[in-house]
């Protein structure tokens, strides 16, 4: 594999599972404020973070490639609301689309065949991710504060899946 192509697949590694312990720590951040809800739905954001990253991990060593794990960096642990909280995943969702964007376009600058195929499914898990969370943020700022709403919107959240 290219190595400029291999060092951005190396790095997203990383920066997945680094998503998965970014939203482990909202899940943590929302279960302190008893939103059980809302801690489910960032648990299984985590999870599927974490997947990607194997995902990435199986395809270097599937190419011959040996993946060196990297320093996963101290996700924040405070955050002011609930509506801040998704605040921070989309603008951490649309950084992670320009990532898997950069690798999409490394991929057809060396005309690699397989990770093109590969990471189209991260391209299309970008449109969905991004979705996901604006519509979160919408809600919670159409939200009046003292109207309850934030609890019907956590038990929807606590019936992801
Ligand atoms: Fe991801």
């Amino acid at each position: 594999m290219d190595k400029q192509l291999e060092k951005l697949y190396q790095d997203q590694i990383k920066n997945e599972w680094y998503s998965a312990y970014f939203y482990m720590s909202m899940a943590s951040y929302f279960e302190s404020e008893n939103l059980d809800g809302f801690a489910n739905w960032m648990k299984k954001q985590a999870a599927e973070e974490y997947g990607h990253g194997q995902k990435m991990f199986d395809f270097l060593l599937d190419r011959g490639v040996k993946v060196v794990l990297q320093a996963i960096p101290q996700p924040p642990a405070d955050f002011a609301s609930a509506l801040d909280v998704f605040e921070k995943t989309l603008e951490h969702e649309q950084k992670v689309t320009a990532l898997i964007n950069g690798i999409a376009d490394a991929s057809d600058k060396v005309n690699d065949r397989p990770s093109k195929v590969f990471i189209q499914y991260f391209v299309t898990e970008q449109v969905e991710e991004e979705k996901n969370a604006t519509k979160i943020v919408e809600m919670l700022r159409k939200m009046k504060p003292e109207s309850g709403a934030i609890w019907q919107l956590d038990h929807r959240l606590g019936k992801r899946e």
